[in-house]
């Protein structure tokens, strides 16, 4: 899958793609990516990319027409594509990534052409002209859509074939399906006791259906403390088993126990 990437900042994408087990996917082409840099679409001695905002205040804004030149540049290298790639802006005020999204793209046949904004962000004549998806990662403000372009190419990575060592690693990852949308369970290994505190018997017992058991019910603990939504999700899909119902029910009673005595 091919995804080209438009940023001032190449070097920040380089090192990336170089390290981590993402890198295999890179290395091994299973995710082709061809960085661009707008500036050298940019006229002019100065190969200018940005200006100040018409209606003045603050900041700069990335200039339209080095990026379409440089989105022309794009298309031309991928003339072969059966189905025009689309283009992906990350901005605060895209649709929030999360992973139902990050497996939609990792499936996509097409990849993705990637602009990363800079400054206050780029004139909105492209992004009405050109922008086909916005995607944000979060209610935060930063200095640039790279690290959003990483958080987006390596969640995408580690759900490619043979890019974890274990292949069945992400299956037991928070938000997967697979672990029925729920947060993962916590983790331990050595030494058994460190600084006091045991690693908890069930992993110790080596008893399959055991551990199991276990990480099931801690998923569910980690998913009703931090994210409640996380387990209505699951309720309305009926994906709860009758023990998972169980184990909720006894963290509640748990919990009402332990406020009514504190009161
Ligand atoms: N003035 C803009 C912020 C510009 S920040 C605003 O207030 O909404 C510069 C660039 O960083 C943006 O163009 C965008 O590409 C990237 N960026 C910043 N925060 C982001 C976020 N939460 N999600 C995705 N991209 C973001």
């Amino acid at each position: 899958m091919r995804f080209d990437i438009i940023t001032l900042f190449p070097e920040m994408l380089t090192s990336f793609m170089a390290m981590g087990v993402t890198r295999r996917a890179f290395e091994s082409g299973q995710l082709q990516v061809h960085l661009w840099n707008p500036r050298e679409y940019a006229s002019g001695n100065y190969r200018r990319i940005d200006d100040r905002p018409f209606g003045g205040g603050p900041g700069m804004v990335m200039l339209a027409e080095p990026l379409w030149q440089c989105l022309n540049a794009i298309r031309s290298d991928r003339q072969q594509d059966r189905v025009q790639a689309p283009l992906v802006y990350f901005s605060p005020l895209g649709e929030a990534l999360d992973h139902t999204r990050v497996d939609r793209w990792a499936k996509s046949a097409t990849g993705a052409v990637l602009l990363c904004g800079r400054y206050e962000g780029v004139d909105q004549r492209f992004i009405d002209a050109h922008v086909d998806f916005q995607i944000s990662v979060g209610d935060l403000v930063l200095s640039g859509g790279e690290i959003p372009a990483m958080a987006f190419l390596d969640a995408i990575a580690r759900l490619q074939p043979g890019v974890l060592h274990d292949p069945d690693s992400h299956a037991s990852d928070s938000f997967n399906p697979s672990l029925d949308g729920l947060l993962d369970c916590p983790h331990y290994t050595r030494p058994e006791v460190w600084q006091g505190q045991q690693v908890p018997e069930p992993l110790l017992s080596g008893h399959h259906a055991q551990i199991l058991g276990w990480r099931r019910a801690q998923s569910l603990t980690q998913t009703w403390r931090h994210r409640p939504d996380l387990i209505t999700a699951a309720r309305a899909a009926q994906q709860l088993t009758p023990q998972d119902e169980a184990c909720l029910a006894d963290l509640v009673n748990v919990t009402a126990a332990k406020k009514n005595r504190l009161q």
